[in-house]
């Protein structure tokens, strides 16, 4: 059995192995456009290749995935991150857990990632080519024929690793072979501020933020960071995701409200104050913060609220008191386009979901032809998912079932 991989990345390596380990007889090669393979591995996780996430359920690891939740849940019964650590183990990779759940080599090193693969082709008898573009497919009766730059191979089984495109044009050849294309739009984005002072905060990390979009549904808690163009950090980039499509719609404007503190209205905040006064009031309120927020957030925040930071709580007006309430949770910021992050940024869009089985990654469009990777419109949020859905979609194609 003859079998082509397009594309020398994390899904295309995978589903070369997976094929290997499944039709140990197979002839496989890999064929990768540019001159370097496996090129997001090396720069991934800021080097250190976030190769998957310490969330061992099937079902849980779905949920982080604003694209392709339900059939994710169905591939990670076949492949899930367990299987990834797993596997890396018997190749003699270990992997470590972080706090927060992402999974790297001990190494800290993505080339321990790229040595692995490279050693497990050589062992498997695995071709590569590169600087080989693949610019065309035709669906034979036998299997599929691969049109190269000068000539034309016929292949029994194709798979299709070929990555996200941030263009609609990126995705015409597939179009071509008559499959749906899901519009490319980016995820994992940070959004840009323009001209706002709390820019000037760059570096200063709020650690338990709730932003919200306003207008949408979209809300989410965790880490905010500001840049010197805006927001970064956890919290900005899943909710770039979950809201990538709604986001390009509104061409990156609109506008977030965010929560500075872990309370959740009026209420319990005038309740804190009320309980704190008796001992801060005769303290300047720039000394005397009650929300264990960073100084230069406190600072920022009083100013935006027109309170001198060097007054008294004591000599705080009840308008005053309701202002700085008010930013402490509803503090509107004014979005104006995106950054495209510069660790991590993935496509939402892609091979449209219902025209794979994902019992197999086969096209329903046309035979013998399978799909791995970001060309799928599957995405995850940060934290080692997008790899992972690369690994088993790779791996449940390489079966070639
Ligand atoms: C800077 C950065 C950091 C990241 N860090 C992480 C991380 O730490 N953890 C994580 O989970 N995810 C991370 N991601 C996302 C992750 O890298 C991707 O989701 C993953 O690499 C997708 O793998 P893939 O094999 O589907 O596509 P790709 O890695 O894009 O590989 C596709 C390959 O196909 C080749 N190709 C395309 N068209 C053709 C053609 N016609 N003929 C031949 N070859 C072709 C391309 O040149 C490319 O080499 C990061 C992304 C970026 C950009």
């Amino acid at each position: 059995m003859k079998v082509a991989i397009i594309g020398g990345g994390a899904a295309g390596f995978f589903a070369a192995f997976s094929v290997k380990e499944h039709h140990k007889d197979a002839e496989v090669v890999i064929y990768e456009k540019s001159s370097k393979l496996l090129a997001k591995v090396r720069v991934s996780g800021g080097g250190r290749c976030n190769v998957t996430n310490s969330c061992f359920s099937a079902s849980k690891l779905s949920k982080f995935y604003p694209r392709g939740e339900k059939q994710m849940k169905k591939a990670f019964s076949v492949f899930q991150a367990k299987d990834t650590v797993v596997w890396f183990e018997e190749r003699g990779v270990k992997l470590k857990a972080e706090d927060d759940n992402r999974m790297f080599p001990t190494s800290n090193n993505s080339q321990t990632i790229i040595d692995c693969f490279l050693r497990e082709v050589n062992e498997k008898g695995i071709q590569i080519a590169t600087q080989t573009p693949v610019n065309k497919l035709i669906s034979t009766k036998n299997g599929i024929t691969l049109r190269f730059d000068n000539r034309s191979e016929n292949f029994d089984k194709v798979v299709i690793a070929t990555g996200g495109s941030p263009k609609e044009a990126g995705f015409q050849w597939l179009k071509d072979l008559g499959h749906n294309i899901t519009p490319p739009v980016p995820s994992l984005f940070t959004f840009n501020i323009p001209g706002n002072p709390i820019r000037k905060l760059m570096g200063l990390v709020i650690d338990t933020a709730t932003v919200r979009i306003q207008g949408t549904k979209l809300s989410y808690t965790g880490p905010v960071l500001m840049t010197h163009w805006g927001m970064s950090g956890p919290a900005i980039l899943k909710l770039s995701a979950w809201g990538a499509r709604v986001l390009a719609e509104k061409d990156y404007n609109f506008n977030i409200q965010i929560n500075w503190v872990s309370i959740k209205n009026e209420e319990e905040v005038n309740a804190l104050l009320d309980n704190e006064l008796p001992t801060i009031r005769r303290k300047k309120i720039i000394n005397a913060n009650p929300f264990n927020l960073p100084n230069r957030m406190w600072t920022f925040l009083l100013r935006k609220a027109d309170i001198s930071p060097d007054s008294l709580w004591l000599e705080l007006s009840k308008k005053s008191r309701n202002k700085l309430i008010n930013l402490l949770l509803n503090d509107v910021y004014k979005v104006s386009g995106k950054t495209t992050f510069k660790e991590e940024f993935v496509t939402c869009g892609g091979i449209t979901l219902s025209d794979l089985d994902f019992n197999s990654m086969e096209s329903r469009v046309c035979q013998n032809l399978y799909f791995a990777g970001e060309v799928i419109n599957v995405d995850g949020i940060t934290g080692g998912f997008n790899f992972q859905a690369a690994w088993t979609t790779g791996y449940i194609a390489g079966k070639l079932l």
